[in-house]
C-alpha cells in the first residue's frame, strides 16, 4: 500500500466527494497547500536528483484541461483522466519527458466531469468510439489509491457507443476483474522479462509476485 510522504493539495478539492474522501484517508499526513497542482514552487526548485524523493509526494488537485487528442493507435482520443504521473520510476518513461522530475502522481478528484464528456462524446458519435484513459499514468495503481476504475466502470458500462481502454505494468487488478464490464473496457497489460524489469522498471509489479494484495 502506497503510503505517501506528503499531501500537496488544492483547497478546492475539500468541494469534491473524492476531494473530501482523500483528505480523510489520509488525515495523518503531513499536508501542504498549493495554489494549483500544475505549478508548484517547491517540487521545480528541486534538484534533478530528488526524482525518486518526489514521487514519495502526492498531489491532489482538480483538473483544468478537458481536451481530447485525436490519436490513431490503440484509441481515438486521448483523453485528459483522473490522474497523470506515477510512483514508479522506469527508465524510459515517457512522462519524465513531460515532467521532467515533476513526473510524481497526481490525482484529480472531479471525475464527474471527465467521465461526463466522455459519456457524451460517445453517445453523439455514429461509430464506436475508443478512449484511452491512462495515456498519462498508470490507473490500476491510481485504483488503489481512489477507486477510481472501478466508479468509471460502473458509470460506463452502460454507454450506448463507446470503449475504455489503458495500459498498466501493475497486477493489483483483483477489484477489477470480477466487475461486469459489458465488453467494454480493454486493459492492455504491459509484461517484460524479470531481467528488463529488475534492471529498468523499478517500481512497478514484479514479475513473479506471490502476494498480489499490494493496496
Ligand atoms: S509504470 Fe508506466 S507511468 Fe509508471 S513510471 Fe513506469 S512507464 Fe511510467
Amino acid at each position: 500500500m502506497f503510503k505517501p510522504q506528503a499531501i500537496y493539495y488544492e483547497k478546492d478539492i475539500e468541494n469534491y466527494p473524492l476531494g473530501k474522501e482523500l483528505l480523510e484517508k489520509y488525515k495523518y499526513i503531513p499536508k501542504v497547500e498549493i495554489e494549483s497542482h500544475n505549478s508548484i514552487k517547491e517540487m521545480q526548485q528541486q534538484d534533478n536528483k530528488e526524482f525518486i524523493n518526489m514521487k514519495k509526494n502526492l498531489i491532489i488537485g482538480v483538473r483544468k484541461t478537458h481536451k481530447f487528442v485525436e490519436n490513431h493507435k490503440v484509441s481515438d482520443y486521448l483523453v485528459p483522466y483522473t490522474s497523470s504521473g506515477c510512483i514508479a520510476a522506469c527508465m524510459y518513461c515517457y512522462l519524465v519527458c513531460n515532467y521532467n522530475k515533476c513526473a510524481y502522481l497526481r490525482l484529480f478528484v472531479n471525475r464527474e466531469k471527465m467521465l461526463d464528456k466522455i459519456i457524451k462524446t460517445a453517445e453523439k458519435s455514429e461509430r464506436n468510439l475508443t478512449f484511452e484513459i491512462g495515456s498519462n499514468s498508470d490507473l490500476i495503481l491510481e485504483n488503489t489509491i481512489t477507486g477510481n476504475l472501478i466508479w468509471t466502470i460502473e458509470n460506463f458500462k452502460n454507454t450506448k457507443n463507446g470503449m475504455l481502454t489503458f495500459p498498466t505494468k501493475f497486477d493489483m487488478v483483483d477489484d477489477i476483474l470480477p466487475l461486469d464490464h459489458k465488453g467494454k473496457v480493454i486493459v492492455r497489460m504491459s509484461v517484460n522479462p524479470e531481467e528488463i524489469i529488475n534492471r529498468v522498471e523499478f517500481g512497478t509489479s514484479r514479475l513473479k509476485r506471490k502476494n498480489r494484495s499490494n493496496k
